[in-house]
């Protein structure tokens, strides 16, 4: 039964690499990915003696043209297990302007065509409890909070209200921060309204030079109870959808103050979830949770029977390299 158990902590993780296509206006710009196949990108890095090439392993890449609906199409298993109760996280990790807000809710013009995860994973659940409705009766509701410089706020607030929340983790409620609005909802456009507050509430502390939606890490929880109609049994698991933020690292020269305590907070915690997702993913049996705020949140739905899926994201533009090879590099450890 252990060895099953620890048979499984590698598959229940999964990395899928993204490449952002060209926006408008950079036609002429050379791609620095040279080559896509099978789960393996090849990036063009100069060198002394002219072109160099490195190469990562995924589980799977996606190409500048995949679309939203092929991105998300291996989801779907994921969604099934949050209603047979288990745990599930989905990160969107990458540098600002990669495309982690894109793959996880959609460009701003939003049609059905081009709806990210979030909206893509909510719809199946919906549908997916609709047809059990014979077998098992489930409540759905959602939280939504930001961690911003290691605080953690609610985003379901209708009065601006900005109290610090405690992290406690539960197993009781499967709730890890209780105090956060939990709304319950009864279909995906109930969902979009919440979503659409969260945003609002987010972009309250940003001024326009300073978009702090790239310097917080959201995290959209759905939590699911089912109670079986035969059996009386509950079951319960939860969704975390967790759009990151930005990982570019900043010049310490270049930036002081809260700037420089923002990039340092997040790169704390980026290095934080890294190391606890490559300690599950090698199996080692001390996994370091408690070094930071997001890593502490999602406690329980890190490992164990817990299911993981993180969308790496990278920019094709030549000047985004050097990030570009830190990110796959980040992503290497975790695969
Ligand atoms: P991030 O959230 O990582 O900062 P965004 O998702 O905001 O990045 O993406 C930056 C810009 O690129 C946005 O204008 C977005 O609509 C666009 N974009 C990102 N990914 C794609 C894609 N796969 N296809 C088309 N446009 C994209
Ligand atoms: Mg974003």
């Amino acid at each position: 039964k252990l060895y099953n158990q620890v048979m499984d902590l590698k598959g229940n993780i999964r990395v899928y690499c993204r490449v952002r296509p060209f926006l408008h206006g950079q036609s002429n710009y050379m791609s620095t990915v040279e080559n896509i196949e099978d789960g393996v990108i090849t990036i063009t890095t100069p060198s002394k003696h002219g072109k160099g090439h490195r190469s990562f392993n995924f589980n799977k890449v996606f190409g500048p043209s995949a679309t939203q609906a092929e991105v998300f199409s291996d989801t779907q298993p994921l969604i099934r297990s949050v209603l047979d109760g288990y745990n599930v996280c989905i990160f969107a990790y990458g540098q600002t302007g990669s495309g982690k807000t894109y793959t996880m809710t959609g460009p701003k013009q939003l049609t059905e065509q081009n709806q990210g995860v979030n909206y893509r994973a909510l719809g199946d659940l919906f549908f997916l409890a609709e047809q059990r409705k014979d077998a098992f009766l489930y409540d759905v509701s959602v939280q939504m909070i930001e961690i911003y410089n290691e605080q953690v706020r609610d985003l379901l607030v209708s009065d601006g209200t900005n109290r610090r929340l405690e992290i406690r983790n539960s197993s009781q409620t499967g709730l890890s921060v209780p105090d956060a609005s939990l709304v319950p909802v009864s279909s995906t456009f109930d969902v979009i309204d919440l979503m659409n507050l969260g945003h609002r509430n987010r972009a309250v502390g940003a001024t326009a030079l300073n978009d702090r939606s790239s310097r917080s890490h959201s995290c959209l929880t759905v939590h699911v109870q089912g109670r079986d109609l035969t059996s009386g049994t509950i079951l319960r698991g939860c969704m975390h959808l967790v759009d990151l933020a930005g990982s570019e690292r900043v010049d310490k020269s270049e930036v002081t103050g809260d700037r420089l305590k923002e990039a340092q907070h997040i790169n704390k915690s980026l290095s934080a979830l890294g190391d606890v997702i490559s300690s599950l993913a090698q199996k080692n049996p001390h996994v370091p949770y408690r070094n930071s705020k997001l890593t502490q949140l999602l406690q329980d739905s890190l490992g164990g029977q817990a299911k993981t899926l993180m969308f790496v994201h990278i920019s094709p533009e030549p000047d985004a390299l050097g990030e570009t090879i830190s990110t796959l590099k980040f992503a290497e450890r975790v695969a």
